[in-house]
């Protein structure tokens, strides 16, 4: 049985400032950060060996995804580290894996009461799938859909988990923190938010078979709006994109990877701000 994470940093329980998850002017907070998150992750291992996992590999998901401290990690997994990756967050999920999880996540640009919320990247204003408007969660989780993988367990704050359920029936959350604004939330100890992971990534990585991979139909239909010109400008050089207007893009694609390829292009290009 293998089960894949992929773990970020924004929903990691303690993790409210942009400063703590910025490897470059993060100083200290960024290193208290990374601390908590190999913990985070830990958590989820330990829940997926109890659940009989005999494979577990973890996705660095964050910035540069070289955040998790090595030395720190729990030993059952291998640790996949490091850019560039070309699927990103869900880079080397495929179908040998039984179950995804999705740890430390954040909710979708443009959610109120949400931690740190955007999607791929600060210049993305919002993405739809298919007409379903998606964040970080259903962007990759349509991917292991794509390969027949469900995603058994998401964490984050209160909001994300909502957004969660919403796009993922029968997936188990644990909400680690209550937002109170962008930047702003009621924390759990982290211990507490810990045990909570590992017991839920327990129940969830055992319910694997009974949880739908998340499918999207053929083909795909998928609109990326910007937040601003200069960004665009800069996506609209992916040849197979239409430009409706200065910020929205449409594109068809035949199947997910490839609509996911053209995504994570047009955000790459088009930079962080
Ligand atoms: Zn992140």
């Amino acid at each position: 049985m293998k089960a894949f994470i992929s773990i970020d940093m924004e929903g990691i329980c303690g993790v409210v400032r942009e400063i703590e998850t910025d490897p470059i002017k993060g100083g200290e907070a960024y290193q208290q950060s990374r601390h908590l998150m190999t913990q985070e992750a830990n958590a989820a291992i330990e829940g997926c060996v109890k659940a009989g996992a005999t494979e577990i590999l973890i996705a660095d998901s964050h910035w540069n995804f070289d955040n998790l401290i090595p030395e720190e990690l729990h030993e059952a997994a291998t640790l996949l580290r490091g850019t560039p990756r070309g699927f990103s967050m869900v880079e080397d999920l495929d179908a040998s894996a039984d179950a995804a999880l999705f740890v430390g996540y954040h909710a979708r640009a443009g959610t109120p009461r949400a931690i740190l919320d955007h999607t791929y990247s600060g210049s993305v204003a919002a993405v739809r799938v298919n007409g379903t408007e998606v964040g970080e969660t259903g962007i990759n989780a349509y991917l292991a859909g794509h390969h027949d993988v469900p995603v058994v367990l998401v964490t984050g704050d209160r909001a994300l988990t909502a957004e969660a359920k919403a796009l993922l029936p029968n997936v188990h959350t644990v909400a680690v923190k209550d937002a109170t604004g962008a930047t702003s939330a009621k924390n759990l100890h982290p211990k507490k938010a810990r045990e909570q992971i590992q017991s839920e990534a327990t129940e969830a990585v055992r319910d694997a078979k009974t949880i739908a991979p998340l499918r999207a139909k053929t083909p795909i239909q998928m609109v990326v709006e910007f937040r601003r010109t200069y960004a665009a400008d800069l996506a609209a050089m992916i040849p197979t994109v239409r430009r409706v207007g200065g910020l929205r893009f449409e594109f068809e694609a035949d199947d997910y990877l490839e609509a996911f390829r053209t995504f994570y292009a047009m955000v790459t290009i088009a930079g962080g701000e």
